[in-house]
Formats: structure tokens, C-alpha cells, sequence
């Protein structure tokens, strides 16, 4: 876990280097039964416990001045139901293993986001995701969620199970309870035809629907600065396989992806008024291509240029009017941005505080650069975007808290409700669940 969360002397810290804490223990617990009996010590000494994956989440939504518990040691597959088609993991396991594992056995999970580095539960416990039209986040295809909850007791829970502990458990933000394994619903692996062509915003804008109906996978970069963006249009194919020539994929996702970028961004960060030109030249970089592969492989792809970010998710219907509103704004500001804008968009789910729990939403993130100040244009973007009953992502930077929330989630009070019965002494408290939960 080289490139992910580190902790040296005593000190954790996240990947985007935007948080550290002082744990003031650790464990890396190789069982469920020591993981509990760790959590009842905790309660014993009057610690906090977070759990935490690979440290991805920018911010300090998994940060504890308390018992740190590390995945390191709870990882692989428990089991695979074929006939039900679900896979079962320990909650430690890296994405990366799972999709490895899973194409092994000829399965798959039908959709994920851009890397594959986050643990199963910390990418799940913030709603991570991809972009899809009828697929949604990773933790829409859980089928079943064992935790340990802040009595040191074994839950467990499924739509028959415990459904209202799975409505929220899910995307539980690390507040109901620390999990130990999942249950993903997997399919037969199969074949995703991607097609990335650059393309004018003003085109991209005026056929997003269009775009959104045709394709399983729709996203798309926006380049700031410039009128130029990527799209990347995913859908099940037939096949043959045809994967990108390896020259080709080394020149595009590694040389021009974040070699090349990297320094790029070097020359920004130094000379802020060349950010313009860069990315005009950025965005013309990349080609048209069309290629054929197994979904992790088309799905995801390395991001070694560290940045900071924040997202969003906005009504499906306010996305056009959104971006504008983004575009509109940094034109007229002396803001210089490196980094493109990416936009997703996922159906509507029925996670209690899932980002899109209840309607049918568009993701569009923002990224700086680490090391260039970012809070300008983040808190200029989060204005637009809370002008449309935004909904942030749980693990990247934003400043809303539990009022806030109350109002953009309907069911809000149901998830406080269910922490206040199963966490009543917030065991699994942290500064980040004190402001975006309220208590
Ligand atoms: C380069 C990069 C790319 C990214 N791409 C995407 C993307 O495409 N789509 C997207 O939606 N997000 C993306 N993210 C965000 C990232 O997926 C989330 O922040 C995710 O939560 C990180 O997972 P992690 O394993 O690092 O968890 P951490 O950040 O370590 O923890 C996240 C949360 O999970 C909780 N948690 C961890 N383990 C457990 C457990 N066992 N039980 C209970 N709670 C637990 C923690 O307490 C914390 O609350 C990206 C982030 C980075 C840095």
C-alpha cells in the first residue's frame, strides 16, 4: 500500500496529503473476532475507533485521534455463490484484488469508478462511483454487509435482513459500525466497447441527453479555459477483445495521462498564466480511440498526478446549467486551472445517503492540483452547485454540515436515527461525522 494512506511516526495521512492524525493506537486486527474484541477495548478506555481503507478520501472523514483499525490483514474472498451470483470479501480487500479475483473466476461487478486502489469498504462507506445510466455506485451491488457495531456484536444485513440497517449501511460513512465483509451481486464477465473522442462543450452540452439515453456509459472532461472537452461513451459489446496496443495505452494513460501532465502541472503551478495555453494543448492531446476489453480495464485506469477534489451531485435535469454556470464563472475570474472537470452521472438508488438516493443525479468534480491553492475555485464551484440542491461526495473536500443535509436529503433522519440506536455513545465518532451528521 506504498502509494496509498501512510503513517509515519504515528502520524496518518491521506493520499491527497490534505489530512493527518495522531492515532493514539493501532490495530490490524486478522480476524472478525479480533477486530471486535479491539473495538470492546476501545469502549473499555474510552477511545474512539475509526476503520479506515487506503486513505483515498480527501477529507478527514477517516481520520481518529483514537483506535485506528487497518485493513491490512481482513482482505480476500470468503466465498462466491454462483448460482446466486454474489461474491462475498473481507472488507480490507483492495478493488484492485477483487477485480483481479472476480476475472478469474469469469465475473464481474457491472460497474466501478476511475481506480481500483480504495479498499471494498472504504470506497463503499462514501459512495464511490462510476457513471452509469442503468448501473449505479459500487454500494448499489451490495447484497449483504456483516459489521461489528459499537457493542463489539456481530450485524448482519441484507434487503431480508436487518433492511433498515442495509438501507444506510451501505453508505454508512464509517458512523454505524465497522464492516468486515461485504456481499457484491457479480455477473459473467463481459466485453465494454469504449469509444473516447474529444469533442466542442458546447456540442457535448447541447446532446447530453442524447449522449446520457444512447450510452450504458456516458462521462465526459471538460478542459477549463478552453471550449474543448473528452467524452468516453462505454457499452456491452459482443466482442472480439481488442484492449489498447500497448504502445498506445503507454503513450495515452501513462506519458500523456500523468507523465507529461504531471509536468504540465508543474509549469502551472510555477507560472499560473500559462495554464490557459497548457490547457489548450492538454486538451488536444489525446485522440479518438476505440477499444474492446474486460470492464475493470476499460472502466479504470492509474492516476499517479496527486490532486485535491471536490464533487458534486446535482439533479440529473440541472446538469447542463450547472456546467455553464461553471464555465461562465471561471471565464470571468482571474482563477487558473490545470486540472479538467469531470462529469458522471448515476440512476437514482435507494441508499438512504447514497449522493444519488432517490434521483436521478449527474457527478461534476472539480480538481486542483496538490500544492495550488484550491479553496477559490472550490468555494466559487460549491456555490453553483449548492444553488441546485448539490449533494457533495462523502470523502472529497466540501464545507456543508447536518443542516445542510437535512434539507437535501429526504431521508436524512432515518440514518441519524438508526446511529443514534445502534452508536448511542458514538464509539465511531470523528470531527468530519460531528459536522455532517450534527452530532
Ligand atoms: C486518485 C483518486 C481517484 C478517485 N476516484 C473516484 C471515483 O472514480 N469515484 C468516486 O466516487 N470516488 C473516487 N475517489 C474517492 C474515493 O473512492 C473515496 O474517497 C473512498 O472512500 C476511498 O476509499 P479508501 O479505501 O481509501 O477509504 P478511506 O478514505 O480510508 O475511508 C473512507 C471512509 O470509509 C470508512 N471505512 C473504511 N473501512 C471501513 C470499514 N471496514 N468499516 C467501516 N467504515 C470503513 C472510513 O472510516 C471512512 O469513513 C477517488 C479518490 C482518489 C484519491
Amino acid at each position: 500500500m506504498g502509494s496509498t494512506a501512510s503513517a509515519r511516526n504515528g502520524t496518518w495521512r491521506n493520499w491527497g496529503g490534505t489530512v493527518s492524525a495522531r492515532p493514539a493506537r493501532e490495530v490490524t486486527p486478522a480476524s472478525v473476532d479480533e477486530l471486535a474484541a479491539a473495538v470492546r477495548r476501545a469502549a473499555e478506555d474510552g477511545l474512539p475507533v475509526k476503520a479506515v481503507g487506503t486513505g483515498h478520501s480527501f477529507t478527514s472523514i477517516a481520520a481518529t485521534d483514537g483506535l485506528l483499525i487497518r485493513p491490512q490483514l481482513l482482505t480476500g474472498i470468503r466465498d462466491i455463490d454462483r448460482a446466486a451470483g454474489t461474491v462475498t470479501v473481507e472488507a480490507g480487500t483492495p478493488l484492485k484484488r477483487l477485480n483481479l479475483a472476480l476475472a478469474r473466476e469469469g465475473l464481474s461487478l457491472t460497474n466501478m469508478g476511475d481506480i481500483m486502489e480504495q479498499t471494498v469498504s472504504g470506497a463503499t462507506s462514501t459512495g464511490t462511483h462510476g457513471t452509469g445510466r442503468d448501473s449505479a455506485s459500487i454500494a448499489a451491488q451490495i447484497r449483504g454487509l456483516e459489521l461489528v457495531t459499537a457493542d463489539g456484536s456481530v450485524l448482519t444485513c441484507s434487503e431480508k435482513e436487518n433492511p433498515e440497517v442495509f438501507a444506510a449501511a451501505r453508505i454508512g460513512l464509517g458512523a454505524l459500525g465497522v464492516i468486515t465483509a461485504v456481499t457484491f451481486a457479480v455477473e459473467p464477465v463481459f466485453l465494454l466497447t469504449a469509444r473516447e473522442e474529444p469533442m466542442p462543450f458546447d456540442r457535448v452540452c447541447a446532446e447530453f441527453d442524447q449522449f446520457h439515453a444512447e450510452n450504458e456509459h456516458f462521462e465526459f472532461y471538460w478542459f477549463p479555459h478552453t471550449g474543448n472537452t473528452n467524452t468516453k461513451r462505454n457499452n456491452r459489446s459482443a466482442g472480439p477483445e481488442r484492449p489498447v496496443h500497448p504502445l498506445r495505452g503507454w503513450v495515452d494513460d501513462e506519458l500523456l495521462s500523468n507523465g507529461a501532465f504531471q509536468v504540465a502541472n508543474w509549469v502551472g503551478r510555477a507560472v499560473p498564466p500559462a495554464i490557459p495555453a497548457i490547457a489548450r494543448i492538454s486538451s488536444r492531446a489525446l485522440s479518438a480511440r476505440t477499444y474492446t476489453d474486460i470492464p475493470y480495464k476499460v472502466f479504470t485506469s492509474p492516476r499517479r498526478v496527486r490532486f485535491v477534489e471536490m464533487e458534486y451531485a446535482v439533479p440529473r435535469e440541472a446538469l447542463v446549467e450547472t456546467l455553464k454556470e461553471l464555465k461562465a464563472m471561471v471565464d470571468r475570474s482571474p482563477l487558473r486551472i490545470s486540472f479538467p472537470v469531470e462529469v458522471r452521472t448515476a440512476p437514482a438508488d435507494d441508499i438512504t445517503l447514497s449522493t444519488a438516493s432517490g434521483r436521478d443525479s449527474a457527478y461534476v468534480a472539480v480538481h486542483m492540483f496538490k500544492g495550488t491553492p484550491y479553496q477559490g475555485y472550490f468555494t466559487a464551484a460549491e456555490r453553483i452547485f449548492t444553488a441546485h440542491e448539490g449533494r457533495p461526495h462523502w470523502g472529497k473536500i466540501h464545507t456543508r454540515d447536518a443542516e445542510y443535509f437535512s434539507r437535501v436529503y429526504p431521508r436524512f433522519g432515518e440514518f441519524t436515527a438508526l446511529r443514534d440506536r445502534l452508536d448511542p455513545e458514538r464509539r465511531f465518532r470523528n470531527d468530519y461525522l460531528r459536522r455532517v451528521l450534527g452530532t
